[in-house]
């Protein structure tokens, strides 16, 4: 009895691991394909949704509310892109997001660029938690996916790493809550291509959710 009085005592004075909602944005969508890999085996928007989808229903198995912006190939507006990417940040607000990622992949004409970057946004309403997202994620991408790809986070000339660095994104810049918009790999890069298509987008998942739960175990909720 004494034992269970104590169980009891131990439940109740633990503190609950704290759930988030968090709004997942697979860039693109519909009409607007974003980048595309030389051989066009990877679109963009095609590309984020599977990511996006992954990552989702590994965040909601850790028992997170997790929101996508989209789960099908569409946009939120069809006609008007600065429309689309309001309809995404009115989300944060609709849904009183804590967290809110957008995922991307870059292209070049310079089929060299490769790598990945974080932003934030310029005019941040959150800028120590944008900031705070952003390192976690970057952390993870860094340690997860750069070993994979031959580079390093040591600062070398083969660093795959691009940084965290602010933008003016409308997507990230109009959200109401913590958000970073991720630019994960150079598709037009015909080794990144490559790499992709035979493994899949899994260490991207494993990073992001990752990154997600860094920040969540180190940061209160607003
Ligand atoms: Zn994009």
């Amino acid at each position: 009895m004494k034992k269970l009085l104590y169980l009891a005592v131990l439940l109740v004075a633990m503190p609950a691991q704290a759930t988030y909602t968090i709004i997942i944005d697979p860039g693109h969508g519909g009409p607007r394909c974003g980048t595309s890999s030389p051989s066009k085996k990877i679109i963009e928007k095609e590309a984020a949704l599977e990511i996006a989808l992954a990552l989702a229903k590994q965040l909601r198995e850790k028992g997170h509310t997790v929101i996508l912006t989209r789960e099908t190939d569409r946009a939120l507006d069809e006609h008007n892109l600065m429309d689309d990417l309001k309809k995404r940040a009115q989300m944060t607000t609709d849904y009183k997001a804590d967290i809110f990622l957008s995922i991307h992949l870059n292209g070049s004409f310079n089929k060299s660029s490769r790598g990945f970057e974080v932003y934030v946004p310029y005019e941040d309403k959150y800028p120590i938690k944008s900031y705070a997202l952003a390192a976690a994620i970057h952390y993870d991408l860094s340690h997860e996916v750069e070993p994979e790809f031959g580079g390093g986070n040591l600062g070398n000339l083969n660093s795959l790493d691009r940084g965290i660095k602010a933008s003016r994104f409308n997507v990230i810049k109009r959200a109401t809550c913590p958000a970073v918009l991720a630019e994960l790999a150079y598709i037009s890069n015909p080794a990144t291509e490559e790499k992709l298509l035979k493994e899949g987008y899994g260490l991207y998942v494993t990073a992001l959710y990752k990154g997600i739960n860094r920040y969540i175990v180190h940061n209160k909720k607003e």
